[in-house]
């Protein structure tokens, strides 16, 4: 784990805030869900999300789907579902369960593969097999 300031260096990108003003600790944030990202190497506070969508848990689901989108990655905080194929190199990453097996029964439908899916912060796992196929 880094300890990076923030203050400290940084890309150079002026901020709005340049009354002298400190943030509080973000530890003490306990109202305003927080995700941080390893990979990115930050952390958001959702406020955005919660006054567009209103609803805490659809505000990170939010979130996740458009770090995904615009980097390719979810945050590593947010438990995304695996599904991952375990005769082929295949896989794929989701934020729920419903869409990670949806995608493990395509691919087993058009594969003919066993995929297995799980939670990256259970260990709930599942194996999706492949329908028996016409003859
Ligand atoms: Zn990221
Ligand atoms: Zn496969």
């Amino acid at each position: 784990m880094t300890d990076d300031d923030p203050a400290s260096g940084g890309d150079g990108t002026p901020g709005p805030d340049d009354s002298g003003g400190a943030r509080p600790p973000v530890e003490d944030v306990d109202d305003t869900p927080t995700l941080a990202c390893t990979r990115c190497d930050r952390e958001w506070d959702l406020s955005y999300e919660l006054d567009e969508l209103g609803v805490g848990n659809q505000a990170v689901q939010q979130f996740a789907l458009d770090h995904k989108r615009h980097t390719g990655h979810f945050p590593d905080e947010v438990g995304t579902w695996h599904a991952e194929c375990r005769r082929c190199p295949d896989g794929s990453e989701h934020l729920t369960e419903h869409a990670a097996r949806r995608w493990a029964r395509t691919h087993a439908r058009h594969t003919h593969h066993a995929v297995a899916v799980e939670h990256a912060r259970t260990d709930e796992r599942s194996v999706v097999e492949p329908p028996a196929g016409p003859h």
